[in-house]
């Protein structure tokens, strides 16, 4: 006779001797355990583990798809969320698009190719920006470009390399 074999297989009598950590298992996405305790995710309640109709009845009863709703319309919006620019193309003259085209692509070069943005100042790299590169003289100091134009590009690489990903993923 093999004691350890009857305990693996599943029971009529399961709910008899069902555990938080077994009802969680049971729908995990509405519950968690916590120690020897079962709650309800979206409610943060402790629930009756013994009975699976005290459960389902939870589900069932309008305080849990108040909360249960508001729970995913939070989760929504953060999905939605989407950077506010501080530079934002509205309401800007040509003139003002263009520097702001140049500047960020520059920045984008510069960190990239890891260098650094002082560089930025070398008079030889800012005789070439001045000279040779259209637009280039609207290019900025350093602490501009840094207090400025780089926290939009990072903003802007980062949704870029999320969309990436979310392509990949799809
Ligand atoms: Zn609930």
């Amino acid at each position: 006779i093999c004691s350890f074999g009857r305990r693996e297989r599943p029971s009529h009598h399961a709910s008899k001797t069902a555990t938080p950590a077994s009802r969680a298992r049971e729908f995990p996405e509405k519950l968690h355990a916590d120690g020897d305790k079962l709650f309800c995710t979206s409610c943060n309640v402790v629930l009756n583990h013994d009975r699976r109709s005290v459960i389902v009845d939870h589900f069932a009863s309008k305080k849990h798809k108040l909360k249960e709703e508001a729970a995913q319309e939070d989760g929504g919006n953060k999905c939605q969320k989407t950077i506010t620019s501080t530079l934002s193309l509205k309401n800007k003259t040509q003139a003002e698009k263009e520097r702001m085209e140049i500047c960020k692509a520059w920045v984008k070069t510069l960190a990239g190719a890891n260098i650094p943005l002082s560089k930025n100042e070398h008079p030889l790299v800012r005789e070439f920006l001045d000279s040779r590169v259209q637009n280039g003289g609207a290019i900025p100091g350093r602490t501009q470009l840094t207090e400025t134009y780089l926290p939009e590009v990072y903003l802007e690489e980062k949704e870029n390399l999320k969309l990436m990903l979310k392509r990949q993923e799809n």
